[in-house]
């Protein structure tokens, strides 16, 4: 994949928010630090465009990419954070459910993990949550240069197990620091956008 260029297209809370044309989507989401804005700025080789996490105060909105002006990566806000009240879950569920529920520009969700850790039982409903809205949910395990190559079918058959994804349907070993299998996951992306 050739990225020409990549912008922040649009921040949104709600619908209202959302960029209004017909432009297909492919949206991410994981737990906050798994590494979502780096593989983001990966994919685009971008140093900075997606938010990087650690900053206190980070907002949960909804971050719209525009891609060569033909498509666009959708970061939805990052889950688990420990020291998050009852009252911001809600309003994180929310948020993500009304973007999942009603986009039609939607084609297909990635969810990311970790290679070296059994998914969460937050990923275990977020991969639910995804499935149930009708998608296949491509399932990217990041950071797996940080295991030597030998374990990653190991990791991988677990993340497999835990989220009780198909063995019709793979799961990506994924680096943003290595770039380990970026042309690989442009190539199903072109497929899904349809490009
Ligand atoms: P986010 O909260 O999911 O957006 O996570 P970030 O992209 O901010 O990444 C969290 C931390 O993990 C940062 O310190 C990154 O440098 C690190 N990280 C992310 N991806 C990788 C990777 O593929 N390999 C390694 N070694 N570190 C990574």
């Amino acid at each position: 994949m050739k990225i020409i260029k990549s912008d922040l297209h649009a921040i949104a809370v709600g619908p209202k928010q959302y960029p209004q044309d017909e432009l297909p989507e492919i949206a991410f989401a994981g737990r906050s630090n798994v590494g979502k804005s780096s593989f983001i700025n990966s994919m685009l080789n971008r140093v900075n465009l997606a938010r990087t996490s650690g900053k206190p105060g980070k907002t949960r909105t909804i971050n719209f990419y525009i891609i060569n002006d033909e498509f666009r990566f959708v970061d939805l806000p990052g889950y688990g954070y420990a020291q998050v009240s009852k009252t911001e879950k809600e309003k994180w569920g929310h948020i993500i459910e009304e973007y999942l529920k009603n986009r039609k520009n939607l084609k297909e969700i990635a969810l990311i993990v970790d290679i070296r850790h059994e998914p969460t039982s937050q990923d275990v409903m977020m991969y639910n949550w995804i499935k149930s809205f009708g998608y296949s949910g491509i399932v990217i395990a990041t950071k797996a240069d940080k295991i030597s190559k030998g374990q990653w079918q190991k990791n991988i058959k677990q993340i497999r197990n835990k989220l009780g994804v198909e063995s019709s349907n793979l799961i990506l070993p994924y680096s943003s620091e290595k770039k380990i299998n970026v042309e690989k996951t442009w190539e199903i992306f072109e497929e899904i956008l349809d490009l």
